[in-house]
């Protein structure tokens, strides 16, 4: 029966591609696109500004009150934090390490897994982050784990961080995606790692077009044989 939404993880370490990837399967496949590493990076971002990044006390306390929401413009997720549009400012590469740390907060998880699930219930739907596969949909009708090599994803994103206006330079991008993936790897909460019934998929000599493609070919075996 076609009936019962399906839902597909795709975690894994940062720039392997997954949001490119995992927004195209969605639109293939006609489900939502949830990009959960946003969610953590706004949370990154409120902190920076108030320039407690490090103070995990002080994080725990604010993700209670934190007005933060995930709306859909034009079929695009876009992240608030009241009611000023975050999604750019979440992109600067700062936030990106800023958000490793506070997502380290067991309390932030807590929230953010709440809101992601809630947002996942009752639709079809794609999501992509650390602990998709492991921690918010255990039951999720597919999970890939995607990886590239680490010089592969740090070339990707510097052509991703140039397109935007943002150009760092290879060593620097390199050297923070490894920091960041060994702190992602090495928390004590929901730390990242492949779920057991994953499908790895290595996309380091694939182009996006491939790798899409391959992903959907598991959707679709998966969907039917639900
Ligand atoms: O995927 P993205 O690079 O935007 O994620 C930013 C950070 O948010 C990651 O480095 C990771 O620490 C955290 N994250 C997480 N769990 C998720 C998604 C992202 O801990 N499901």
């Amino acid at each position: 029966m076609q009936n019962k939404p399906f839902s597909i993880a795709i975690d894994g370490p940062a720039g392997a591609g997954k949001s490119t990837m995992a927004k195209a399967l969605a639109k293939s496949l006609d489900a939502m696109y949830l990009d959960t590493g946003a969610m953590y990076r706004a949370i990154g971002l409120y902190m920076l500004r108030r320039d407690a990044v490090n103070n995990a006390a002080a994080i725990a306390k604010a993700v209670e009150d934190v007005d933060i929401a995930v709306r859909y413009i034009d079929g695009a997720q876009h992240l608030f934090l009241g009611d000023e549009d975050v999604s750019q400012a979440i992109r600067e590469p700062e936030v990106s390490m800023a958000a490793s740390t506070v997502s380290a907060v067991p309390e932030v998880r807590e929230r953010m897994v709440a809101l992601q699930r809630g947002i996942a219930e009752g639709q079809n739907v794609v999501m992509d982050g650390r602990d998709i596969g492991t921690k918010v949909l255990p039951n999720a009708t597919l999970k890939i784990y995607l990886t590239a090599s680490a010089e592969e994803r740090a070339r990707r994103r510097c052509r991703e961080l140039e397109e935007k206006g943002m150009p760092e330079s290879y060593e620097k991008v390199l050297q923070d995606m490894i920091r960041r993936d060994y702190q992602d790897t090495h928390r004590a909460a929901s730390p990242l790692q492949p779920a057991e019934d994953s499908v790895h998929v290595d996309s380091s000599n694939m182009t996006i077009d491939e790798t899409v493609a391959l992903m959907r070919r598991l959707a679709i075996e998966a969907i039917e044989k639900r």
